[in-house]
């Protein structure tokens, strides 16, 4: 049966209402629809949002992941734009890294008890970390078991081609450790390619059109379909959720399994025995 997942990038740091605005709306979407999901929370929203992300985790079938405690990347990227011009944004070093995901992780334990496993890396990379052995071990240390890392192409831009597929890190050592790659496109990209400038598409509702096709492409193919939605442009480009409403229904309309990250890990873990 082919899977989608859904992950939300919870990150909004201006220390707004976005989070809880957001929280709210997506407890009351994803109770409705029983539809499970994972938070991942980079720890510095966390640390500002604990009874909202409480509540929400009480409320809906939502799991706690993590974003980092920063938000820091893990790698440096070299994004080849249109016009051919390169922007780098800095990776960060070895050792801010370790101490970022254990200080995100520690937030999840302390404030909301959880032992967490799932990861979700600022920004995603080309190829993941599947070049970054050193990474994984560090991850692995920190107890992370699923993780999507892989979000761009060879120019460090979007979109990744479709059949690249959830593998698990086994020719780097680590065969317990499985990538979710986002072949999709991401909310924050809707409005520069498809979205709402320049105009292609005039609502929300329209451009789930767009989304349908995709969910059946996949669909057909058994492939994934890895939502990542965040906090802060859900509530700035869809605040009724419109169109993560649609498409778990379609997805469950045309016979897909909805589910969190772990869910989906255990799944993984479960077909490769
Ligand atoms: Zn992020």
């Amino acid at each position: 049966m082919s899977t989608m997942v859904i992950g939300y990038d919870v990150e909004d740091r201006t220390g707004s209402d976005i989070t809880r605005r957001f929280l709210s709306k997506a407890s009351e979407l994803h109770a409705e629809l029983q539809a499970p999901a994972t938070l991942f929370l980079v720890g510095i929203t966390a640390e500002n949002n604990v009874e909202a992300i409480q509540r929400a985790k009480e409320e809906a079938p939502f799991e706690l992941g993590s974003h980092n405690y920063s938000h820091i990347l893990l790698k440096t990227l070299c994004q080849v734009k249109g016009d051919g011009i390169v922007e780098i944004a800095q990776g960060g070093s070895l050792g801010q890294l370790v101490a970022e995901v254990d200080k995100a992780n520690t937030v999840l334990e302390r404030e909301f008890g959880v032992k967490c496993r799932a990861f979700c890396s600022p920004w995603g990379y080309y190829r993941g970390i599947s070049d970054r052995p050193d990474l994984l071990h560090l991850l692995h240390v920190a107890g992370i078991r699923v993780m999507r890392t892989w979000m761009r192409n060879a120019q460090d831009w979007i979109p990744v081609d479709y059949d690249v597929q959830p593998f698990f890190y086994e020719p780097q050592g680590f065969p317990d450790m499985l990538e979710v790659p986002v072949t999709v496109r991401h909310d924050c990209n809707w409005p520069v390619h498809y979205g709402f400038e320049p105009q292609e598409y005039a609502n929300p509702q329209e451009f789930l059109d767009y989304l349908r096709s995709e969910l059946d492409y996949l669909h057909e193919r058994d492939w994934l379909y890895n939502a990542a939605q965040h906090d802060t442009t859900t509530i700035e480009y869809d605040p009724d959720m419109v169109i993560m409403r649609g498409l778990i229904e379609h997805a469950r309309r045309i016979g897909m399994e909805v589910m969190n990250f772990t869910q989906y890990y255990d799944k993984m873990r479960a077909s490769k025995q």
